[in-house]
């Protein structure tokens, strides 16, 4: 039988005193403080799994990562825009309407990467509240 470093980990931090997290990590999913467990394993407060060890860093919630998908909305807004656009020329010439619809499909495929990111982000926000609220 063979250890991975993912069971070492958890047996150090259980049997040597100072060994695990040493420093406030917050769990990416709920922002739990990590500090004093094991390097890896599952979050004690929503039971999402995370692993701090260098180079990993699954789970854990990095301030920087989550920007506002204001890129994404703008080119939705576009989008749905050009297709507006294009509706009223098609009503004309029907010959646009292939291009409303090639319009339409990236303005809902942009309205969702919009819907998805907006997501994490807002988590994001509520991590980085709670961190406040816990360091005051
Ligand atoms: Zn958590």
């Amino acid at each position: 039988m063979s250890l991975g470093s993912d069971e070492i980990n958890r047996l150090m931090t259980e049997s040597v005193p100072g060994w695990g997290i040493n420093t406030s990590l917050f769990c990416g999913t709920c922002g739990y403080n990590l500090r004093g467990l094991p390097y890896s394993g599952v979050c004690p407060e929503c039971g999402h799994a995370y692993n701090a060890s260098d180079h990993r860093l699954t789970g854990i919630f990095l301030p920087n990562a989550v920007p506002f998908p204001g890129s994404d909305f703008a080119c939705s807004l576009l989008s749905f825009g050009m297709a507006g656009l294009l509706t009223l020329i098609a009503l004309s010439d029907p010959g646009f309407f292939l291009l409303v619809i090639v319009f339409a499909g990236f303005g809902i495929a942009f309205a969702f990467l919009t819907w998805r990111k907006t997501r994490l982000f807002v988590r994001a926000q509520r991590i980085l509240r709670r961190i406040e609220q816990e360091q005051s």
